[in-house]
């Protein structure tokens, strides 16, 4: 039988004997006991409350305790609990449907339960497309460093952060990374984009490695957990159009830019491309639900159409596109839809943007604030001039000071996000007035004091 604990003690004593941690090295006075939350707010076992300025894990967009979202799953799983997608149902239909709606275009879906899987899928997508066509040799990925793409062992490949990577490798095979622009640290500004020199990387590396065997690029609209790095003026037009002159594929990941963290739906529709394929998770179901998607263009899904034997897509999973993860996704963006959600996350980020840089622009530590609706970096270094970062003791000590008074920010285990030096904000889109305004307050207050 189970048994009911008062005590918060004996909680954290469990979960140090039951559960493993992402990303955590072990300490369990560190660890956050939640028991429950309602809009931006997550209480601990203590009954204090947190703003959870980073909505989960970049993820609870419309924020917590929406009860019509358990309502949509609770009503499909009784009409219907489950039904793979190697067959179909209405749900999963439904938001194929709504998916293109948002995306503007003609794209077809394939369904899973995570950001990794959705970029699996969009990699082996890729690379059959080219066998399709009988170009043989494509099959290299190109990424960038910083950037997080998943778990797995072609998603972690894809990803250009050698801490994640460590003690893991070899992975898959295929993955070549290059720069990102970074806009605080590099001068790199060009009349044309296509002169950026971090443009111009790509189209070298894709000659260097013979443009034959590039399958893909893939790239986050702005590199998010990597430091929010925003991209310079044209920037992802130029590089759509490197991978035309080459003939490969680009992949948008969209896990945390996507479903209104920019602004917009998506996070590439501030820069006037049209993706090949676009992956999508997190925000999707504004994670009450694991459910992800690869939207793949319909010129491409035409090419899984040959009659040989293997030329269908031989990929599945179990549980994507459950159905009660896609009526609650439907709901999901009906309740951005109706609150007007990607609007409130261009208002509320260019407040949040602008508070923060009149509050910090005198504080010695903090050389950059930068942001795309309520996607928030702040890059706190050691000395302005020489913008050497921050010793990470002294950013963790702001995120410690932020979490005593109830704030919680950006931070990944161990490290921070880009040279362990980039505080991020990504709150639910939803956020008040008051709460924007604790948060500054909050967060510039810490700042202020862990001098
Ligand atoms: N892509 C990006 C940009 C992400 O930030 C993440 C996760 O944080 C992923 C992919 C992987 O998503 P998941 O953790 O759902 O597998």
């Amino acid at each position: 039988m189970v048994q009911i604990h008062q005590n918060e003690q004996q909680w954290i004593t469990k979960d140090s004997q039951y559960i493993w941690h992402s990303m955590k090295p072990y300490n369990p006075d560190e660890t956050l006991v939640v028991t429950e939350a309602k809009g931006c707010w997550v209480t601990d076992l203590t009954g204090k409350k947190y703003l959870d300025a980073m909505a989960g894990l970049w993820c609870v967009n419309v924020g917590y305790g929406r009860e019509e979202l358990a309502e949509a799953a609770y009503e499909q799983l009784k009409k219907l609990a489950y039904f793979p997608l190697t067959q179909s149902h209405i749900p999963a239909i439904q938001l194929g449907e709504k998916l293109n709606e948002l995306l503007g275009d003609e794209y077809v879906i394939f369904f899973s339960n995570s950001g990794s899987e959705a970029n699996e899928t969009a990699f082996k997508i890729a690379r059959q497309y080219h066998q399709q066509r009988g170009e043989h040799n494509r099959y290299k990925i190109i990424s960038r460093y910083r950037a997080y793409h998943g778990n797995s062992m072609g998603a972690l490949a894809a990803t250009g952060q050698a801490q994640r990577k460590y003690k893991y490798e070899p992975l898959a095979p295929g993955f070549i990374h290059v720069p990102p622009p970074d806009s605080y640290r590099d001068n790199d500004q060009a009349e044309n984009p296509r002169d950026l020199r971090s443009v111009k990387v790509i189209d070298d590396v894709m000659t260097w490695e013979l443009s034959e065997t590039i399958a893909a690029v893939i790239m986050e609209p702005i590199i998010t957990g990597g430091g929010v790095l925003i991209p310079p003026e044209g920037y992802m037009k130029a590089v759509k159009e490197v991978c035309e002159k080459h003939g490969a594929l680009l992949i948008v990941d969209e896990v945390i830019c996507g479903f209104g963290r920019t602004g917009k739906p998506f996070g590439f529709m501030n820069y006037g491309v049209k993706p090949d394929i676009i992956t999508m998770a997190k925000g999707i179901t504004s994670a009450y639900l694991p459910l992800s998607a690869t939207a793949v263009r319909k010129e491409i899904y035409e090419a899984f159409k040959g009659t040989e034997e293997y030329d269908y897509f031989r990929h599945v999973n179990t549980f994507g596109g459950h159905p009660a993860a896609c009526a609650l996704a439907l709901k999901n963006i009906e309740i951005m839809e109706r609150e007007n959600l990607f609007a409130r996350s261009r208002e509320a980020g260019e407040r949040l943007l602008n508070e923060l840089k009149n509050k910090l622009q005198d504080h010695p530590y903090v050389g950059d604030v930068r942001g795309k609706g309520l996607l928030i970096g702040i890059e706190l270094v050691a000395d302005k001039d020489t913008k050497e970062p921050l010793d990470v003791s002294l950013v963790n000590k702001a995120i410690g000071i932020c979490k005593e008074n109830g704030l919680i920010i950006g931070k990944n285990g161990t490290t921070v996000a880009g040279y362990n030096n980039v505080l991020t904000l990504s709150p639910p889109l939803n956020i008040e007035d008051d709460d924007l305004s604790f948060l500054i307050n909050t967060l510039t207050d810490a700042l202020w004091k862990m001098k």
